[in-house]
């Protein structure tokens, strides 16, 4: 059995900047934190250190994984944390060299010498590894290894990933073939596929709420970004666009102070092809620098190419004539089905496959979904897929200063304009006469991540990251 991924494993809540650097060493420290619990050792525990390989360790500074593991070590969780307080409690253990853990017990911890970013090291497995260590009284002690597989996913060394997806679904779906055989058999589109498969997990009830909860997630997201102006944090003095940009495109909007009120108010005004394209790019750089601002956003499937899917349903419910409220569950459902698809055959870490299997996987998401809302039948939509797909082959990933800042935030709004056109072109097709498959361009992405110099997989070692002279700004 192929491993089964619900649309809720690709879609998470959390916090910004970083799905593979941030969410998954969270994640894992969260994880970690509850095995001492559990193992009830803490009366026994002196202190525990954190290992950072390979890319962890290149870019983990500027993604923040050293305050992810703070803060799961300190038992909050990313969906529910107030943002206000991930950077203070950060900072509080900074100042004062102590850490509560898991709320159960303090002890010393020293960000700079109880983190160490192993910059020359990599494990064999992945790319993202971190090894915990806890150290107890008589010189005895505890170490676990957790490999951070993109898109929040992690896998402790030695446990079976299946352990937590190995779940039965009516409809195993492990390729783009086996979900349109299922279309064929069913007579379902891909959505009604996969709602079917949800149900082997949670009503239907349950499913929809959380659909809607993810939504408001994203909608707020993009909603109160436009209403922040200033530059970002990490030292590169990039400044924040989605509010001018807003500003310009609807004067005022800043008093608006209900989401839905700001989304009628914009979906009322006249439009040209102009500001339709400045709306759209306009909400996927919100997502962006709010992610970059370590706020909340949604993993889709990645923190870094997380304004893509929110900015393509916000422009389909605001620009598309057809579009109705239920078109928010198609969208998500096809979507992640995408999502999964992307990370069974290939890859959605940029550590292991550049920025195709981030921005890329998201715009081919987008665009399938897309397509469903708009009427296009599965094939019509998984050919969306691969014309998205197609178009980012190959690329890198270089963010300057391992902040996912350039060319992360304007590279949303790339991969959201590439899923429309995706889509547009795909509706106007007869995809029988295709000459690639989205399983075809799915191996290709897996051979091109495979063979992509590690320069070029979140290392900031190549690219944008060396070329462009930046003076980053100690703060
Ligand atoms: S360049 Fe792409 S893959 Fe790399 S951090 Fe930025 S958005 Fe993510």
């Amino acid at each position: 059995m192929g491993e089964r991924i619900s649309i809720f494993d690709i879609f998470k809540i959390g916090i910004g900047p970083s799905s593979s650097h941030t969410m998954g060493p969270w994640k894992a420290a969260l994880d970690f934190g509850q095995r001492l619990v559990d193992g009830q050792q803490m009366a026994e525990l002196n202190s525990v250190d954190v290992w950072l390989y390979g890319s962890l360790a290149k870019t983990g500074k500027g993604h923040g994984t050293d305050m992810a593991v703070v803060l799961g070590l300190t038992g909050r969780q990313p969906e529910s944390v107030p943002v206000e307080d991930v950077i203070p409690v950060f900072e509080d253990v900074e100042g004062s060299g102590k850490l509560d853990l898991m709320s159960v017990k303090t002890i010393d911890f020293n960000t700079e010498t109880n983190i160490h970013f192993l910059y020359d090291q990599m494990l064999p497995y992945h790319a993202n590894a971190l090894t915990f260590v806890a150290h107890f009284n008589g010189e005895h002690s505890m170490a676990k290894t957790y490999y951070s597989l993109g898109g929040g996913f992690v896998l402790c060394e030695g446990e079976d990933q299946q352990k937590s997806h190995g779940f039965e679904m009516p409809y195993p779906i492990d390729t783009g073939e086996d979900l349109k055989k299922w279309c064929t058999q069913l007579n379902a589109s891909i959505s009604e596929v996969v709602i079917q498969n949800e149900r082997a997990l949670r009503d239907e009830h349950e499913i929809k709420e959380k659909m809607l909860e993810l939504w408001q997630v994203m909608k707020t997201c993009i909603f109160e970004s436009c209403k922040k102006s200033g530059s970002l944090p990490g030292g590169l003095d990039v400044q924040r666009r989605a509010f001018e940009m807003a500003e310009k495109l609807m004067p005022g909007q800043k008093d608006i102070h209900n989401t839905d009120e700001w989304m009628a108010c914009i979906k009322n005004q006249a439009h040209t092809f102009s500001t339709t394209l400045k709306w759209l790019s306009c909400f996927a750089l919100a997502v962006n620098e709010e992610n970059a601002n370590y706020g909340r956003i949604v993993t889709a499937p990645t923190n870094g190419a997380a304004g893509v899917i929110p900015a393509v349903l916000m422009y389909h419910l605001l620009f598309s004539p057809e579009a109705k409220d239920d078109d928010i569950f198609t969208f998500l459902f096809v979507a992640g089905e995408m999502g999964s698809l992307f990370k069974k055959g290939a890859t959605i870490s940029a550590a292991m496959g550049g920025c195709q299997a981030e921005i890329g996987v998201s715009s081919a998401m987008a665009a399938a979904a897309l397509t469903e809302c708009l009427g296009g039948s599965s094939e019509q939509a998984m050919m969306a897929a691969e014309i998205a797909m197609e178009h980012h082959l190959g690329m890198t990933c270089d963010p300057i200063g391992g902040l996912v800042q350039i060319p992360c935030i304007e590279r949303n709004t790339m991969g959201a304009i590439k899923a429309v056109t995706a889509s547009q072109i795909a509706l106007e097709s007869d995809p029988a006469k295709a000459k690639v498959t989205l399983d075809g361009v799915i191996r290709t992405m897996k051979q091109t991540a495979d063979d992509m110099h590690h320069k070029y997989k979140e290392t900031s070692d190549g690219g944008l990251a060396i070329h462009i002279p930046v003076n980053i700004v100690e703060c």
